[in-house]
């Protein structure tokens, strides 16, 4: 049987697609970069990543809420998650590279995401 690997599917996958048919290329999980992000426009020195909302934590969102059991260990658990994602893109900003963190609700509305795509990557 196939394996099925999980990085092809779900949101990432959503917007890779996304991305593509845009007419952007792009090169995935550099992991010379910080945090490893999951699209790299490297001539435009531009990065996208694909956040779910529940493990990385978005904040007043539906998808985010927590379990109603065991909040002792899903809320270190998940704010860790967070504080490591803050400190990626610190350290990729420092490097002179910006990012846009696109996060899983928001494939729900395809134009607007869309629309802020094109924005990052062609803006200044
Ligand atoms: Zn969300």
């Amino acid at each position: 049987m196939a394996r099925i690997k999980s990085k092809d599917t779900g949101p990432e996958w959503v917007v890779r697609r996304l991305v593509f048919s845009l007419g952007y290329r792009y090169r995935l999980h550099d992991s010379r970069l910080p945090g490893r992000p999951d699209l790299v426009f490297a001539s435009r020195r531009k990065t996208i990543f694909v956040h779910g909302c529940f493990w990385h934590r978005h904040q007043r969102c539906s998808l985010a809420r927590l379990p109603k059991s065991r909040p002792e260990f899903w809320l270190p658990k998940l704010n860790g998650n967070r504080l490591r994602d803050q400190r990626k893109l610190a350290a990729l900003k420092r490097l002179g590279w910006r990012a846009l963190v696109v996060w899983e609700c928001q494939l729900r509305d395809t134009s607007r995401l869309q629309n802020r795509i094109v924005k990052f990557l062609d803006g200044v």
